[in-house]
């Protein structure tokens, strides 16, 4: 792959891409206090957004906004092109709600959490077939909570149950991942392996991602050190992938080859020391 990218070739690629989320002069208020007032972006196929905000600022609720969970006071958003209340193709889309404990009595295992994420909203009462046993395989594979399955889904700690929601968000290999505060609460190590896919999956699947986080060190790391707009309280960092999709692996753990040789290679290497 050549590090000297053709500007004129990046713009005609990038010109044929979609509208994938279009917030349009969207306000927000909440029992007459306005959280949000006159927001628009767009995210387009392949771009990464990173949306950092103070408290208050209205992150969460913009994301809600966004997947249908609240209205906007006024203007207008759009999923796909189409508006969020007319848009039925919610199997394209992930979504990881901050985190919330899970009552213990919760009657799901983790593997059926898992399947969920297959259904969309409408079918829930789909037949799975082995296909679909082997994406649940691969998205808990990937997230490392394949020993976890028949566990009730309120027993685990909140770290592995947020692992759980990212497996639920990734099952589909969704076009378009929305991602609130995702690794808050997960140890190191997930949180590495996490963004080490999700990267991949940026620059080798053509996902697109609108990622809320209070990691400056991902997002600066990733997505650049200034923010490239901003409305209001909210500021967006973007980096837009035109990256050769020359992967031709369609599971979730293929991503994680390069870094987990590493970390085992990292292991050994210590084991090796502590044995001598
Ligand atoms: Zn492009
Ligand atoms: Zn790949």
């Amino acid at each position: 792959m050549s590090t000297i990218t053709s500007a004129a070739a990046t713009d005609d690629g990038c010109r044929n891409h979609n509208d994938v989320i279009t917030v349009e002069h969207v306000s927000f208020a909440y029992q007459h206090k306005q959280v949000m007032e006159n927001v628009s972006f767009s995210v387009k196929e392949r771009d990464f957004i990173g949306l950092i905000g103070t408290n208050g600022a209205g992150k969460t609720t913009l994301l809600r906004m966004i997947v249908g969970l609240h209205k906007p006071s006024s203007g207008q958003i759009r999923l796909f092109g189409e508006p969020v209340g007319k848009f039925k193709e919610w199997e394209r889309i992930g979504y990881v709600p901050q985190r919330n404990a899970f009552n213990p009595q919760f009657p799901a295992t983790v593997h059926e959490v898992v399947l969920s994420g297959l259904y969309g909203r409408k079918k829930l009462f789909k037949r799975l077939n082995r296909g679909d046993h082997t994406k649940a395989s691969d998205a808990m594979d990937a997230m490392g909570i394949t020993d976890l399955g028949e566990k009730r889904i309120g027993q685990l700690s909140g770290g592995q149950q947020q692992r759980v929601f990212l497996a639920r968000a990734l099952i589909n290999s969704p076009s378009l991942l929305i991602l609130d505060e995702p690794t808050v609460g997960i140890d190191a190590e997930t949180q590495e392996s996490f963004f080490h896919m999700i990267k991949h999956m940026h620059q080798h699947h053509n996902m697109t991602f609108l990622m809320v986080s209070h990691d400056m060190e991902m997002i600066r790391g990733y997505l650049g050190e200034e923010p490239a707009s901003s409305a209001g309280k909210l500021h967006f960092y973007i980096k837009h992938s035109h990256e050769t999709q020359d992967c031709v692996e369609s599971n979730l753990a293929h991503s994680l080859k390069g870094l987990r040789e590493r970390m085992e290679g990292g292991r050994e290497v210590i084991a090796i020391g502590n044995s001598n």
